[in-house]
């Protein structure tokens, strides 16, 4: 609640100004009384023609400007303006009197009277007093509305507002900052700042105070974070500012001292800290584990490829052995006149020791490129060659399917820059899974498309074709997305060819429609003649 000076006048009745005049002579009274109602609509008047009248009626009248008689039959005028300026602080009193001598009006100044008139009262004269009488009057509501004002600001501010003199003496206290410790305004006011109880029982703020206010005296503004306690013992953070405020002359004549609560900022700003804290302490943790999950498994690939290279190599050597006798026995039996029925045996164990190595070949290539070993040099190739090698090598697993292949590039004078056994590789495995995953009676066609300075070379076949999700499971190690074991396969074929096009700077890719067939093509770069 904002508590106003008891003499506020609100803003309504600003306009009236109350007129008492005691005389007692009734006469004067009353024609005093006409010539000033006559003078200004404002003025509402009352008599009284003696003291005790007097006393009784200003209570509720409250006048704003005072007509007094010295002598009042038997009584003192003098006494009443008195009683008048001690009870109704601000009402201007204006003295009347038959008498002449100087020491009257002496008298008179010295009990407080704000001006003085001799009797009989000149009209003029009279109106002259009692208009700079008004003027005061009006001045005095100005500054009573004008304090009121500033009083609202300082007193309903959600901060405290103290305010001291250029000693650091306090002069003034808001009702926030006495609440916060049950203090009465008789606690504060007058004590020195750094003593003020609102400190007690926190000697750091006191400290921090008592640091502050030199510099504050010297001009500077100063602020700071400071702690004190409440009245439930309770350790409060406000941001604390001094400002120096000049007089005219530029000396320092009051400090004005702002406190705002920012407690409930600080808890927010430690609750965000420490998740911070928390959610990095969780994120080293988690980079830790991962890394060392991430070592065991490049521990545990690198060991799995070694032994795949290891395995491959122990294997190749017998296998060639077993391939290198049983062709030599193929090529004696064909020498030979003799007849003799091992033969289709022997060209069993020839073929299936040439699908062996082939194999071993494979997965000790894949060893390689999982151990970053695989290394292809690049030159020209020329495609149509090539591609009569390959499809000669498919033709008979063509002709078992009674599949159709049709070559595009037969008459194509193509040169690529790739690497020959690697390219035929990549595409003797497209080709025969072409044948492979096709149905019977289907079809292979191999074409290109020529742009700029790439040639791309694609193989489509009218097979069982591929689902999305199927082929984003393609070029995986050991992904055989079909899952038919008539089909004979190991599921590495594609992610060598990945690796072998991207190392001959080309790319690789499918697109394909499920029960339809697929299209799997290879882009590389061509030779400039
Ligand atoms: P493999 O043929 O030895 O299984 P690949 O790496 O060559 O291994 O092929 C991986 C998988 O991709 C095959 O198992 C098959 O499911 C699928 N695939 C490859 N080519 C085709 C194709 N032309 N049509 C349909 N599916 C194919």
């Amino acid at each position: 609640m904002v508590k106003f000076p008891d003499n506020y006048v609100a803003i309504d009745s600003v306009d009236c100004v109350r007129i008492l005049i005691v005389d007692d002579e009734v006469d004067i009274s009353d024609s005093l009384s006409v010539i000033l109602e006559m003078h200004d609509e404002r003025y509402t008047i009352k008599t009284a023609s003696g003291l005790k009248q007097a006393r009784s009626l200003v209570d509720e009248f409250k006048p704003d400007i005072a007509l007094l008689d010295i002598k009042l039959g038997q009584d003192s005028g003098l006494d009443l303006l008195s009683w008048l300026k001690q009870e109704f602080e601000g009402v201007y009193c204006i003295m009347m009197t038959a008498f002449r001598e100087t020491k009257y009006a002496v008298t008179a100044v010295k009990h407080g009277a704000d001006d003085y008139l001799h009797k009989p009262v000149d009209a003029e004269q009279l109106l002259v007093a009692v208009t700079r009488a008004t003027e005061i009057v009006d001045l005095n509501r100005q500054r009573i509305q004008t304090e009121k004002r500033f009083r609202a600001v300082f007193e309903q501010t959600f901060q405290w507002l103290l305010l001291a003199d250029s000693n650091g003496v306090l002069l003034e206290a808001n009702q926030v900052a006495l609440d916060f410790r049950n203090l009465e305004s008789t606690h504060v006011l007058g004590a020195a700042l750094e003593d003020a109880p609102w400190w007690a029982g926190s000697p750091v703020t006191k400290e921090k105070l008592n640091q502050m206010l030199p510099s504050v005296s010297a001009g500077s503004f100063m602020r700071d974070e400071i702690q004190i306690k409440n009245s439930a013992n309770k350790m409060i953070t406000f941001d604390m500012s001094i400002k120096p405020i000049n007089n005219h002359d530029g000396n320092i004549e009051m400090m004005l001292i702002e406190c705002r609560d920012i407690s409930d900022r600080k808890q927010a700003e430690m609750l965000v800290k420490k998740a911070h804290d928390d959610l990095e302490f969780k994120v080293a943790e988690r980079t830790e584990e991962l890394q060392a999950a991430m070592l065991r498994a490049e521990t545990a690939n690198r060991a799995k490829s070694d032994f795949l290279s290891r395995m491959s190599h122990e294997l190749r050597t017998p296998m060639n052995a077993i391939l290198g006798f049983s062709q030599l026995i193929q090529l004696q039996l064909e020498a030979s006149s003799v007849k003799t029925d091992i033969k289709p045996d022997i060209d069993e164990i020839v073929m299936a020791g040439e699908h062996l190595l082939a194999l071993i070949n494979e997965v000790l290539d894949l060893a390689k490129i999982e151990g970053g070993n695989l290394k292809v040099d690049l030159e020209p190739v020329e495609l149509e060659c090539l591609m009569d090698e390959c499809l000669v090598m498919i033709a008979p697993l063509a002709v078992s399917k009674n599949i159709e292949v049709v070559n595009y590039l037969s008459n194509a004078d193509y040169t690529v820059i790739a690497n020959h056994l690697r390219l035929k590789q990549v595409m003797i495995n497209l080709l025969s899974n072409s044948v492979k995953y096709n149905k019977e009676n289907g079809s292979v066609t191999v074409s290109s498309v020529v742009t700029d300075s790439k040639i791309k070379i694609i193989v489509k076949d009218t097979g069982i074709g591929l689902r999305p999700e199927q082929i984003e499971k393609l070029f995986r190690p050991f992904e055989r997305v079909h899952d038919d074991p008539a089909i004979e396969g190991t599921g590495i074929g594609l992610v060598i060819s990945k690796t072998l096009t991207n190392l001959m700077d080309g790319e690789i890719g499918v697109c394909s429609v499920y029960g339809q067939g697929s299209e799997f093509w290879i882009v590389l770069n061509l030779s400039a003649k």
